[in-house]
């Protein structure tokens, strides 16, 4: 068994570090760059364990797990091993971790202790996760570090967005690409750590998680889940209300956002779960009988309702642009209630005056 087993994906970038081994060029600073929720960081400390364990067999890129390499970096107190990252609930990288605080400027954090020696046969291994946080200054006063690393030192500095790093930290570090997961690996991972409720909410959340498991874990957050039932619930009734549909959904929102960005970025969940809803059911229109990799059972109610009116198919995709434009609306800063508003306005008057008259 490898300590690779429970990582899922990045096997190209495996081998590339399997290789550089072998052949003795290993970079002194690398950059992982990639969506959050991907598995850079596990990437990133299993490969520090690799080049701390002292008790490797032939795969370079392995770790034994019980040598005085491994056994105090699995308990977190390897002294050659060197973390720092963005501190929940804050939105920069603090300066201190990297040079020391103000009064210890130099004496303490992370440029410091790289340059102290490793144990005898040892070398440093530093993750500085979280780059893209770093200000400018932090980012200054780390230059200095990654311009003249110390010997035997590997530091990786792990970041979602390459444009917020200061070019020449950027120009200092090997470029390291990571991709997306699978849906696959996204659900498989749901599963085993239980975060979702159950295989369907599993499914559905891979499905929209554009292989990112944080992504995924964001769509299960219950009180988000309780806004997708109450919305399919109306959506699949076709005879709703817009206005109150949008006036319940947006008490919602403000009781889950706690600012602006991110009653946006919920608002636009919403949205996209009403497009995955109209999607549904032009899938079980043209699919009757079998499931769609989104199951909604208020899509398939719906589709089966809808099926024997003439342009049904044309109807359910204007609405699907609909929503898109609105969307498009949000991102153009357009305050969420009052797309909300209009969006389900529009769709409940274009699906009331579809409505098969009895
Ligand atoms: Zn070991």
């Amino acid at each position: 068994m490898s300590i690779w087993d429970s990582l899922r994906g990045h096997a190209e970038q495996q081998e590339m570090f399997r290789r550089s081994i072998q052949r003795r060029r290993l970079s002194q600073a690398y950059l992982f760059v990639g969506p959050p929720g991907i598995g850079k960081q596990q990437f990133a400390r299993r490969l520090a364990q690799c080049l701390l364990c002292v008790n490797q067999g032939d795969d370079p890129l392995d770790a034994c797990g019980d040598c005085p390499g491994c056994r105090p970096f699995l308990a977190g107190a390897h002294p050659d091993f060197l973390y720092v990252g963005c501190p929940e609930g804050k939105r920069e990288l603090p300066i201190a971790l990297l040079v020391g605080p103000e009064d210890r400027r130099g004496q303490e954090g992370l440029c410091h202790d790289l340059s102290l020696a490793p144990l005898p046969g040892s070398r440093k291994v530093a993750i500085v996760d979280d780059a893209d946080t770093m200000n400018e200054a932090s980012a200054n006063s780390f230059l200095k570090t990654l311009e003249e690393p110390p010997d035997r030192a590997v530091i990786i500095l792990i970041a979602s967005n390459l444009d917020a790093l200061l070019p020449t930290i950027r120009s200092r570090c090997q470029l390291v690409r990571f991709s997306p997961l699978s849906n696959e690996d996204v659900k498989a991972l749901l599963l085993e750590q239980e975060l979702a409720p159950s295989e369907e909410e599993a499914q559905f959340a891979a499905a929209l998680s554009e292989g990112s498991l944080f992504v995924a874990q964001q769509l299960l957050e219950p009180e988000l889940r309780s806004l997708r039932t109450l919305l399919y619930s109306q959506l699949g009734h076709q005879n709703f209300s817009g206005l109150s549909l949008s006036k319940q959904l947006c008490e919602g929102l403000t009781k889950i956002s706690s600012d602006a960005p991110e009653q946006r970025r919920n608002g636009q969940w919403l949205i996209r779960f009403t497009i995955e809803f109209f999607r549904a059911v032009l899938w079980n229109m043209n699919h009757p009988g079998s499931t769609s990799g989104l199951a909604v059972g208020e899509a398939v109610a719906f589709s089966s309702r809808l099926a024997a009116q003439p342009n049904s198919q044309e109807l359910i995709g204007g609405l699907i642009d609909r929503t898109v434009d609105a969307s498009t609306h949000i991102d153009q800063n357009v305050p969420v209630p009052l797309s909300l508003d209009c969006l389900f306005d529009d769709l409940s008057r274009r699906l009331r005056s579809a409505s098969p008259s009895r």
